[in-house]
């Protein structure tokens, strides 16, 4: 079922994480960005647009996780994009002929590994890093690249309509998740990040998170500095409060609280071997 949450701006949620898949209405057609999880989900997705006469015109996927580059035949062949940063990320890692096998085997939760459609993963198209707008026939949306969850991830920002889509920051649910394999210093580039956010916030009425839920104005700036206040726990091994970790954790998030564990231990094992904070 599809949601409004601003003028053509329409959101479809999963159940796998409450993710989050967004329809930005075009002249022609709709842009879809995220599209979902499950093949049921998409397939569903796609007969809502259909029904309202939609087709998708073109596709975005914020970050090279394999939760945000699925896609479904019954939503067409339109082209689908990323930065240059995550597509080359995506050719990558898919270039492994045991990549896909790898992600329904470890990364897909066994409950719903066979109702995720893996054969159109990733296959998108890198815009050059210097293209700061979506290139498409709708309302503009401008790329705010940054180097915090995954190589290349990008919020987009509908300045007509006031909707920022964080892709996998500023989560209700999701703690920062810091990418600490592909970059030198995961926790500045993080605030960083949270800076170049923070640099637009004044201009955002509704917060889509690529997981968690729809917020509003007042929510920007709160969640900018929760996360802000996680990752410099994170830093300076302060302990950490953070309604998303432990008992205050929303229902069905308890895991959560294990990913704060690990990444803990591998920013503690990073200082050792480099001897350096971070
Ligand atoms: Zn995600």
């Amino acid at each position: 079922m599809l949601r409004q949450v601003a003028e053509g701006v329409l959101i479809h949620e999963s159940e796998f994480c409450q993710s989050n898949a967004i329809v930005v209405h075009g002249r022609a057609g709709v842009l879809l960005i995220d599209p979902g999880v499950q093949g049921h989900e998409m397939a569903c997705l796609a007969k809502d647009l259909s029904d309202s006469g939609q087709t998708v015109v073109a596709g975005f996927s914020t970050h090279p996780h394999w939760d945000h580059l699925l896609w479904h035949a019954g939503l067409g062949a339109a082209p689908r994009y990323g930065t240059a940063r995550c597509a080359a990320t995506v050719r990558d890692r898919l270039s492994d002929p045991r990549a896909k096998a790898r992600i329904a085997e470890q990364l897909i939760p066994p409950d719903i590994a066979e109702q995720v459609p893996l054969d159109l993963l990733g296959l998108i198209t890198g815009l050059p890093a210097e293209m700061a707008q979506i290139p498409w026939d709708g309302p503009q949306i401008r790329i705010i690249e940054h180097q915090a969850h995954a190589p290349g991830h990008a919020a987009l920002l509908i300045e007509e309509r006031g909707v920022l889509v964080a892709g996998d920051m500023l989560s209700d649910v999701l703690i920062p998740m810091l990418d600490l394999n592909d970059t030198a210093d995961p926790i500045e580039d993080y605030l960083a990040a949270l800076r170049l956010l923070e640099g637009v916030a004044g201009d955002v009425d509704v917060l889509v998170p690529g997981h968690g839920s729809i917020g509003g104005a007042d929510q920007v700036h709160a969640r900018i500095d929760q996360d802000r206040a996680y990752v410099h726990a994170l830093r300076d091994a302060h302990v950490l409060s953070d309604p998303r970790v432990g008992p205050s954790a929303k229902d069905g998030w308890d895991w959560v609280a294990g990913v704060h564990a690990r990444q803990l231990q591998r920013l503690a094992r990073r200082s050792e071997r480099d001897g350096t904070p971070g």
